[in-house]
């Protein structure tokens, strides 16, 4: 007999629903994608269990006639494509009549329709591709379909499915596209019981933008409009600045469809060049128009990928486009519908008054300008309001609160009072003896007017030590009695000592509450592997939350971070995580401390105190620190017989 059988028709559906329907999400995008394609103006979405055990979308769309129904669940029945020649011009979103057939053969199926001419609407179950039953139903124009058990007949497929959060995650990801794409539609989507997205459906891509990513990033974008042989980019682009550690955020839709394109990241990547930093990806979010039969979407059973005819003039386009938008980026572009609140970090206020006092003269009774200030402000303006001696440019530092230690205000006024201290002209008391890192003290920059002062011995145990500098900002010199020279490069230097600590505290011990939370919003792959891995933050000193929607709040930083850097550096954190799920623990630690011990140290270039290298030199010393978290050495040492041996003394 031969070997060769034909499949029966079940089996046969289930194989073909295996290229279309590979997980929950993939079902949503079809049926959300025939809604679109059926006229919807507003579409709801919902989900259960990540969508493995329930999914309902129903639509104000067109509807279907009751002698389409059982047709439209035929494999290749379609109503978008009649001739071949359709084929080259594909406007609408589906097209392939796979779907439905698919989609009912592995699950529970019910659908509800009504179309605008018909009376009555329809009640259509379907289980396993086999028909259970067609009624009548009262129902309003539109289309709404139900999707349990997805895969109860195939338990193959079902293995294959990941946790429901990660197929939630997944659905939410593709809604988050859709939206993007279609903001003349308003779109509804609960996620267990929760609505997590809304979208108006005013047409307004920015508007698209808020309601997915929030905020913060809606406001952080560059708008990008521009044609170039007949191809129109527009949409939008966030500023260099906030470029991101990889391309999760890159959103291009041609023609109104997501897709994956090579060639629309390199041309970002070409355009971006200068302006972001290598290895950073600006996000963005781009429709590419063009006319449909100069693209081929008939490469992908899930046609994510695009293929175009012609690929130079799409990358010439958005080429120019993003250069020019790039050009004219200093337009700031803010969201209207719901105003931004600025809230007022009071230490960069404190900040920003020491700036301005410090270009007034030395000694001034010049009433300062009252700011409009909010929190904790007022007691700062009191204390600011004595006229003081002419401070030293205050280099941005955090200011942070301890949940247990002094009130804000306490704290501003040591703080006040540290800076005048070392204001002080030359003939008050020479700088204090070195003490050793304070860790909970910031490192403070030297105040430039500051007369030479006769470099300080450092005493040990049982060596002494004479610093005699600093060397190009950057190397601090000691002579080591009575034998060695060392050479200590200071970034190197606090890098490792702040490696160390963090990882020897786990973050606890280092970490420091921030006087306003910030707030990250993330893409949904990185939001998902920061949520479920929130104990890698805190054992390196964050302490985040889950603030809804892709975004996180930071209520505290590791020390000396700077606070420019927070948002970048959990940004990153994130970035990595998601990208390298599989690696061990102790690996993304390390990874994670290298990260932020190397953002928190000090900086060749910096100006610092000879106190604050003394102290740094000292505890290289005590703690025997000789390389870098990155290997590099952090000192070198040059003995005093070498040294002879140079000039020819021995
Ligand atoms: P395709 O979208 O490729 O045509 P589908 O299997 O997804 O194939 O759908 C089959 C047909 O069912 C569609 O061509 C359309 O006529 C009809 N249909 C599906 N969903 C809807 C809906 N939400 N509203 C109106 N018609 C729909
Ligand atoms: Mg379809």
């Amino acid at each position: 007999m031969g070997k060769i059988n034909i499949l029966d028709k079940h089996v046969a559906e289930l194989i073909a629903a295996g290229e279309v329907v590979e997980r929950p999400s993939s079902v949503i995008k079809e049926l959300v994608e025939n809604s679109i394609d059926a006229g919807a103006t507003a579409i709801t979405v919902e989900i259960k269990n990540g969508g493995v055990t329930f999914m309902r979308v129903a639509d104000n769309g067109s509807g279907i006639l009751r002698e389409d129904i059982r047709p439209a669940f035929v494999r290749h029945a379609t109503s978008k494509v009649r001739v071949e020649d359709d084929l080259d011009a594909i406007a609408t979103l589906g097209f392939r009549g796979e779907a439905l057939a698919s989609v009912s053969s592995v699950s529970h199926l019910e659908l509800i329709t009504k179309a605008r001419e018909e009376e009555v609407g329809t009640r259509y179950l379907i289980e396993g591709g086999e028909e259970l039953s067609l009624t009548d139903a009262g129902c309003p124009d539109g289309t709404t379909f139900i999707i349990r058990d997805l895969f109860y007949n195939v338990p193959a497929r079902m293995k294959f499915l990941k946790t429901d959060m990660a197929e939630g995650n997944a659905v939410s990801n593709v809604i988050d596209k859709i939206a993007l794409s279609h903001p003349e539609t308003a779109i509804t989507y609960i996620r267990d019981q929760k609505q997590s997205l809304h979208t108006t459906g005013d047409g307004k891509l920015l508007s698209a933008i808020y309601a997915v990513y929030g905020r913060e990033f809606a406001n952080s974008l560059i708008p990008v409009d521009y044609t170039l042989g007949g191809i129109r980019v527009s949409g939008y682009l966030s500023r260099p600045e906030k470029a991101r550690p990889n391309r999760n955020m890159q959103n291009f839709f041609i023609n109104n469809r997501f897709v994956i394109s090579k060639t629309a990241m390199a041309a970002i990547s070409e355009a971006c060049k200068g302006s972001v930093m290598v290895g950073k990806f600006p996000s963005c979010v781009l429709n590419i128009e063009l006319s449909y039969n100069a693209v081929d979407v008939n490469v992908h059973p899930t046609k994510l990928e695009v293929r175009f005819v012609n690929e130079r003039p799409v990358f010439d386009a958005i080429y120019h486009a993003v250069k020019t938008a790039l050009q004219n980026g200093e337009k700031r572009i803010e969201v209207t519908d719901n105003k931004p609140q600025t809230r007022i970090n009071p230490f960069e206020l404190a900040q920003k008054v020491f700036r301005e006092r410090d270009e007034q003269p030395a000694i001034s009774n010049t009433p300062l300008k009252k700011q409009p200030l909010k929190d904790n402000s007022e007691e700062l303006l009191k204390l600011l309001d004595e006229p003081v001696v002419k401070q030293p440019e205050v280099r941005p530092q955090i200011l942070y609160v301890n949940d247990s230690g002094p009130s804000v205000a306490e704290q501003y006024k040591q703080h006040i009072e540290a800076k005048r201290a070392e204001a002080l002209p030359a003939d008050n008391p020479a700088p204090l003896p070195a003490q050793p890192v304070q860790t909970t003290a910031p490192v403070q920059p030297a105040a430039p007017e500051q007369p030479a002062e006769p470099a300080p011995l450092i005493e040990t145990d049982d060596n002494s030590y004479r610093y005699i500098g600093e060397a190009f900002k950057t190397y601090i010199i000691i002579e080591k009695n009575p034998r060695e020279l060392l050479l200590i490069d200071k970034h190197a230097a606090h890098e490792r000592i702040i490696y160390e600590k963090l990882k020897k505290e786990k973050g606890s011990g280092y970490s420091q509450l921030l006087l306003t939370p910030i707030t990250v919003t993330l893409n949904k792959l990185d939001y998902t592997a920061v949520m479920s891995e929130p104990e890698v933050f805190t054992e390196a000193g964050f302490d985040i939350d889950d603030f809804g929607s892709g975004t996180i709040i930071i209520r505290s930083a590791p020390q000396y971070l700077p606070l420019d850097d927070i948002e970048s550096s959990v940004i990153e954190m994130a970035g990595y995580l998601s990208e390298n799920k599989k690696e061990i623990r102790s690996e993304k630690m390390d990874w994670i401390y290298h990260n932020v011990s190397c953002r928190a140290a000090i900086k060749g270039g910096n100006i610092n105190t000879d106190e604050e290298l003394i102290t740094l030199a000292k505890q290289v010393e005590d703690e025997d620190v000789r390389h870098c978290p990155h290997g590099r050495p952090v000192c070198v040492v040059i003995k005093k017989r070498e040294m002879e041996r140079w000039f020819g003394r021995v």
